[in-house]
C-alpha cells in the first residue's frame, strides 16, 4: 500500500474514533427520553466486547453445526433458562438479533403469504414490522401478509373491540379470516386487550402474537400486562428498550410452537445470531430477575409524575382522563409550539433528547409523520440513571423553559450538565463500577 493511502486510512480511523467518544460526552450531558432507548449495565457492555462475538454458533446450543462453542453454548442455555423463568414461558428462542427479525420469525411460524394479519396502525402507536405493503412494512413488504388494522378508538386509545369482531367475521365471510393478530405497539401506553383479541382470534382459528418490545422490562417486573398468561401463543421482543439488555430481540412460547419457531430462526432467518448479545441478554435477564420489580415500578411511577407535571404546567399530554399512561411512555401533542420535527430539534439544542410522533388524530389534520403534531417521551433510562419523582418535576420544568419561556439553548444545555452531572451510574443492575456513558478504550 503506498503512503498516502494509508495516512488516508489513519485520518478516517481517528475521525471515527473521535466521533464515538464525543457522542459518549454528548448522551452523558443530555437527558435521554427516547422511549425505545436504554442503557445496560456494565456487565452488559463487558458482554459485547468478549470474544463470543466474533464467533459461529450456527444451530440450537449442544447441534450446533461449528467446534468452539462449548462455553458459548453454556451461556446460551443460561439465556434460555433465565427467559423462561423470567417471562414463566414453556419455551424461548434467544437467537433473533433485533425485534424485526423475532417478529418475521412469527410470521413466517404463523401465517403465509397472502395470509390476513391484523395489526395496529401506525397513527395508533403500531410499529413498521407491523405495516402494510404499500408503506414498505416488513409484515406486508417482506412476508407478503396483507394487513388489516384494528380499528380504534381514539378517544380511549385502546383497540375496538366491538368493531373488531364483526371486521373479523366479515373477513371470514369473505374467505379471508385472518390467520394472525399482532398485538403490541411503539407508543403503548395502556394494556392491550389480549384476551378479548384471543377470543376472537379463536372463532376463525388464527393466532396471537404479542410484540413486547417497549414493555419486556416492564413484563419482566410483573408491574404490566402478562400476555403468555392471557392467552397470548407467543410474545416477541426486542431486548434493549425496558428490558435494557444490549441491541438483540427474543421469542417466547409454547412448547408445541417450538421446533416451528426454532426452524423459522434457522436456517430461515439467521445464520450468526450474534453470541456476544446472547450473552448480553442473558446477564440483562439476570438484572431483571434480581431488580426489575423494583426498576418497572420506578418506571411507571416515574412517567405518570413527568405526565402529571407537565400536564399541571399548561402541556397538552395525552389521555389525562387515564391517568395519563400505564408504561413508560407518555405522548405530548406540542403542535402549539411547532411541528414535531422543530420540537424535537430545538430540544435537542437544549440538551433533551426526544423524538417526534404521529399523533392518533394527526393524519385526519393533514399532518404527516415527518411533521406531526406530537412528541413521545420514555423515561425507562433516565430511571435507570436513579432519577425518581422530584427529578420528573425538574424535568418537566426544564420542558417549560424550553418550549415556553424560550431560554437560550446554551444555557440550558450548561443546566441540564450540571444536573445530569450526579447521575452517571446505573441503577438496578449487580455492579456498577463503571459510569453509565463511560467510553472504554481498549485499543
Ligand atoms: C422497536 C420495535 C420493534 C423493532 O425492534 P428492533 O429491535 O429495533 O428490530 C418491533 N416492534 C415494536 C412494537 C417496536 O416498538
Amino acid at each position: 500500500m503506498n503512503q498516502r493511502t494509508a495516512e488516508e486510512g489513519r485520518q478516517f480511523y481517528e475521525k471515527i474514533l473521535e466521533l464515538m467518544e464525543e457522542h459518549h460526552r454528548f448522551i452523558a450531558s443530555a437527558i435521554p427520553l427516547i422511549a425505545s432507548e436504554n442503557v445496560p449495565s456494565p456487565a452488559v457492555r463487558e458482554a459485547l466486547t468478549c470474544d463470543f462475538g466474533n464467533r459461529y454458533a450456527e444451530g440450537w446450543p449442544g447441534e450446533r453445526v461449528y467446534a468452539g462453542c462449548k462455553y458459548i453454548d453454556q451461556v446460551e442455555l443460561l439465556a434460555i433458562e433465565l427467559a423462561k423463568r423470567v417471562y414463566n414461558a414453556e419455551f424461548a428462542d434467544v437467537r433473533p438479533i433485533s425485534g424485526v427479525v423475532a417478529n418475521l420469525a412469527a410470521y413466517t411460524v404463523f401465517a403465509s403469504p397472502r395470509d390476513v394479519m391484523m395489526a395496529c396502525s401506525i397513527p395508533h402507536g403500531g410499529h413498521i414490522s407491523h405495516g402494510k405493503s404499500k408503506i414498505g412494512g416488513t409484515a406486508g413488504a417482506v412476508r407478503g401478509l396483507e394487513v388489516v388494522t384494528y380499528p380504534f378508538n381514539i378517544d380511549d386509545y385502546e383497540i375496538d373491540i366491538d368493531v373488531t369482531k364483526k371486521l373479523v367475521q366479515d373477513l371470514a365471510r369473505q374467505g379471508k379470516p385472518p390467520k394472525l393478530f399482532m398485538l403490541g405497539a411503539s407508543v403503548f401506553l395502556f394494556p392491550h386487550p389480549v384476551k378479548e383479541i384471543c377470543e376472537i382470534a379463536r372463532e376463525v382459528d388464527g393466532c396471537v402474537v404479542y410484540d413486547a418490545a417497549h414493555v419486556a422490562g416492564l413484563i419482566a417486573g410483573g408491574k404490566f400486562q402478562d400476555p403468555l398468561r392471557e392467552g397470548a401463543d407467543a410474545v416477541t421482543m426486542s431486548t434493549h428498550k425496558t428490558l435494557a439488555g444490549p441491541q438483540h430481540g427474543m421469542i417466547l412460547s409454547w412448547n408445541k410452537y417450538a421446533e416451528a419457531i426454532k426452524r423459522a430462526n434457522f436456517p430461515g432467518l439467521l445464520s450468526n445470531h450474534h453470541l456476544h448479545a446472547v450473552a448480553g441478554v442473558a446477564i440483562a435477564l439476570a438484572e431483571a430477575l434480581a431488580f426489575y420489580g423494583e426498576y418497572a415500578e420506578q418506571i411507571i411511577r416515574n412517567a405518570k409524575t413527568l405526565a402529571q407535571s407537565l400536564y399541571e404546567r399548561g402541556f397538552k399530554v395525552l389521555y389525562e382522563r387515564r391517568g395519563f399512561t400505564e408504561s413508560h411512555t407518555i405522548l405530548v401533542d406540542i403542535s402549539e409550539f411547532g411541528d414535531g420535527s422543530a420540537i424535537e430539534k430545538r430540544l435537542e439544542e437544549c440538551g433533551i433528547i426526544v423524538n417526534r410522533n404521529l399523533l392518533p388524530y394527526d393524519l385526519k389534520l393533514g399532518r404527516n409523520y415527518m411533521r406531526p403534531g406530537g412528541i413521545r417521551l420514555g423515561v425507562q433510562e433516565v430511571t435507570r440513571l436513579g432519577m425518581k419523582e422530584s427529578e420528573m418535576k425538574y424535568i418537566a420544568e426544564l420542558f417549560k423553559k424550553a418550549l415556553m419561556d424560550g431560554l437560550p439553548a446554551e444555557k440550558l444545555r450548561a443546566e441540564i450538565a450540571e444536573f445530569r452531572a450526579e447521575y452517571q451510574k446505573v441503577h438496578y443492575c449487580f455492579s456498577s463500577l463503571t459510569d453509565a456513558y463511560a467510553y472504554i478504550r481498549i485499543r
